[in-house]
């Protein structure tokens, strides 16, 4: 590995933190992905994530931010040259003689989201996803439905034989359209220009709500859509002295912040301390 692809920040100092919270909407039910058998219900296949203390759905955090990676990795067109199990995911190693591979302080995906411990030693990851629960109201609403299983719908679906154009029945378990779950971001600021990077997560929510969640998105699963979200500012000094109402900023939708891009940047460095340190 060259000097040149070691991150800069090596002492990984925190200088702020925005949170970023909201709700995520299941337009169509929802098919999240887990260790079938597991927290599983019988032999259905891909099965909801469930908690095992309430038995209600979740979306885990690293289903949300495996999804934000990827699609954060493809609309930069960068290399997927890292096997993790049996998924490959870009990772900066500095060659550029296979495909689109930026060195790590240029890319706009590894800081944000992370690389392998043993790759970077000291790169820290800026974004962390918390796991998504069902909102207390959207519990109540699920609870009123008379649902074929606790919380979550029983959907049928038919493969066609090519052969004998024989339907092949199978059952999937989905979080029926409309139940809301309660996000939380954290995006750790290490140096000024990670407030410019902050935009990486924001496009790839907006990127989200074009694809899908969970499996089965090209049969109409996973459909979401991000609303109330609330940006949040704490700068390190605030940590020492806590402030009764740390810098809020509003937005109905994830198109409304898009839309106010070069504002919100600003507003963030300046919430964040930044303002006159180069980005
Ligand atoms: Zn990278």
């Amino acid at each position: 590995m060259s000097a040149t692809t070691q991150p800069a920040n090596r002492n990984a100092t925190i200088l702020g933190r925005i949170r970023l919270t909201g709700i995520l909407r299941a337009i169509t039910g929802l098919r999240i992905g887990g260790a079938a058998g597991g927290l599983a219900i019988g032999a259905l296949d891909n099965p909801v994530v469930r908690d095992p203390l309430t038995n209600q759905p979740y979306v885990p955090g690293s289903s949300l931010k495996g999804k934000l990676r990827s699609l954060s990795e493809r609309i930069e067109g960068l290399t997927t040259n890292w096997r993790i199990n049996n998924v490959y995911i870009h990772v900066c190693t500095g060659d550029r003689q296979n495909g689109r591979n930026p060195t790590y302080d240029q890319c706009p995906v590894c800081p944000v989201f992370g690389v392998p411990g043993d790759q970077y030693p000291s790169a820290p990851t800026r974004l962390l996803v918390r796991d998504a629960f069902l909102t207390e109201s959207s519990v109540r609403e699920l609870e009123a439905l008379r649902l074929d299983l606790p919380y979550s719908e029983i959907k049928w679906e038919a493969a066609i034989d090519r052969v004998t154009s024989a339907a092949v029945p199978r059952q999937v378990e989905r979080v029926p359209a409309g139940a809301v779950f309660a996000c939380e971001m954290v995006y750790t600021l290490y140096e000024p220009r990670d407030v410019n990077r902050f935009w990486t997560v924001v496009r790839a929510l907006a990127l989200l709500e074009d694809d899908y969640l969970g499996s089965y998105g090209s049969r109409g699963s996973g459909k979401v859509r991000f609303e109330d979200l609330t940006l949040t500012v704490r700068p390190r000094p605030h940590y020492d002295q806590p402030v009764a109402q740390l810098p809020q900023r509003t937005f109905d939708s994830v198109d409304a912040l898009l839309a106010a891009r070069d504002d919100v940047l600003a507003w963030l460095r300046e919430a964040a301390g930044l303002a006159r340190q180069a980005g």
